[in-house]
């Protein structure tokens, strides 16, 4: 039965999969996304409507007294999106960029990404909207601490566990965990992951997700028929995300010719040294100085002749606008949302194999799961088996994902939504409707 776009609240029609009435909107590109799949799928009218809704968008107010004895107040969101499946699970990103649109995407793409992953949470996502980089420390641990508390009522380790995401990281999660446990009266740290492991962190949780982007790129190569050594490779971002996965990649025998941040990117044919890179960025907040490339735009990385584009830094780098010089064989989605869903087909059309945001950084949060499970049961394993137990999901996760593609001959991102919608769904009609 075809579905009835029109949201119950509102009575809004909303646009038809093919036209977008704007781009760059996160939440209008990850439903254009869901509702091919739902579509696909056959999900029925009634989940379909639930689906397309978030559980709650919680708005606080955060007011702080700056260094200098000046009060300001910063806007800062918690979106859980759906919790059917478990508690809801997402980071908490500082940034100007931060809008309550955006984080309701990215809560959205949250619980999509669990689902792909198979691990028992559903999806939320926070932001503040501020500038992190003009912030000293002790400023951003008093935003961090009142925008928990603004918070805190939905926090728990059965309701709500956030980890870190642009522009936070261990230190703040160890505020977040710290503020929590104060309110609570005793500490949990299952309450927030990506901590420190020196309080309940898990080994191998930093770089959780630029190895998941390794090891989907690694299987995506050998479906397509590919030598990994000496594929070239241009990484956009290099935060947690991007340094990872560069120098994961580069150790498995790819050949990094690319690397970029907000400030600068750098090109070197003859491949760039990631551990020096790493060394560099950390010493000098960023890439930017670093002598060991050609300086090129941000823009003029993503459509280098190279084999596997990475984009690893913020949403909607790859648009209508320069989808169709994208001269990449694949894209490995290491961001959340940096494909706008018109240019998807482009991407198509190009026979470029894109492996979705959902499932190429699910890494992250698939380890988050097994800190979960660690300092619930008190018990913490070494590295080596966080990584087996990550490389194994990853893995199984991407073939999946790749079965269902070549079963209903859609693309990997629409059968990624098709096999999460479809694990969400059914617990919802395993669950009915509670009235
Ligand atoms: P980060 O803050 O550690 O790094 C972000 C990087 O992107 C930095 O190098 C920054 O300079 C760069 N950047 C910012 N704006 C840019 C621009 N306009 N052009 C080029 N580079 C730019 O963040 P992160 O944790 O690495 O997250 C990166 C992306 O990965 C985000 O979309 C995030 O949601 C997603 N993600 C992160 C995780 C995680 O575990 N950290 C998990 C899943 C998804």
């Amino acid at each position: 039965m075809p579905i009835d776009r029109r949201l119950p609240a509102t009575g809004v029609v909303q646009p038809d999969k093919d036209h977008f009435l704007n781009e760059e909107n996160p939440f209008e590109a990850m439903m254009s996304r869901f509702d091919k799949a739902a579509e696909l799928l056959d999900l029925e009218q009634g989940l379909y409507k639930v689906l397309r809704q978030a559980e709650k968008q919680i708005i606080v107010s955060i007011p702080i007294t700056r260094d200098n004895g000046e009060v300001e107040v910063y806007e800062g969101y918690r979106v859980l999106y759906n919790t059917s499946r478990g508690p809801a699970k997402g980071g908490i990103r500082f940034d100007m960029q931060v809008t309550l649109e955006e984080v309701k995407a990215l809560a959205a793409w949250m619980t999509w990404k669990c689902a792909v992953v198979n691990i028992p949470f559903g999806g939320a996502k926070g932001g503040v909207k501020c500038d992190p980089h003009s912030m000293s420390i002790s400023e951003l641990e008093r935003l961090t601490r009142r925008y928990t508390s603004g918070i805190i009522r939905f926090l728990g380790p059965n309701s709500d566990v956030p980890a870190p995401d642009v522009n936070t990281n261990e230190r703040v999660m160890a505020w977040v965990m710290d503020t929590y446990s104060m309110h609570v009266g005793y500490t949990d740290t299952a309450v927030v992951t990506g901590k420190p492991v020196e309080m309940g962190g898990s080994l191998g949780r930093k770089e959780a997700t630029g190895r998941g982007c390794m090891i989907v790129t690694r299987e995506a190569l050998k479906h397509l028929g590919l030598p990994i050594k000496g594929t070239r490779v241009a990484v956009q971002g290099f935060g947690n995300v991007g340094s990872v996965a560069a120098d994961l990649l580069a150790k498995e025998g790819c050949r990094v010719v690319a690397i970029g941040d907000r400030n600068v990117a750098l090109y070197n044919e003859k491949g760039i040294d990631i551990p020096d890179a790493i060394a560099y960025a950390a010493k000098n907040k960023g890439l930017e100085g670093h002598k060991k490339g050609d300086q090129i735009s941000s823009a003029d990385l993503l459509t280098l002749d190279v084999d596997v584009l990475v984009p690893a830094a913020l949403e909607n780098v790859i648009t209508t606008k320069n989808a169709h010089d994208i001269r990449a064989k694949m894209i490995c989605e290491g961001a959340n949302g940096p494909t706008t869903a018109a240019a998807d087909s482009i991407l198509d059309e190009k026979g470029i194999f894109v492996i979705p945001d959902i499932l190429a950084n699910a890494g992250g949060v698939t380890v988050s799961y097994f800190e979960w499970v660690q300092d619930r049961g008190g018990y913490f394993w070494t590295e080596d088996v966080v990584n087996e137990r990550l490389e194994k999901i990853m893995c199984s996760s991407f073939s999946e994902v790749l079965a269902l593609s070549k079963r209903h001959s859609v693309n990997m991102r629409t059968a990624a939504y098709m096999l999460s919608i479809s694990r969400v769904a059914n617990v919802h009609r395993l669950r009915g409707v509670y009235a």
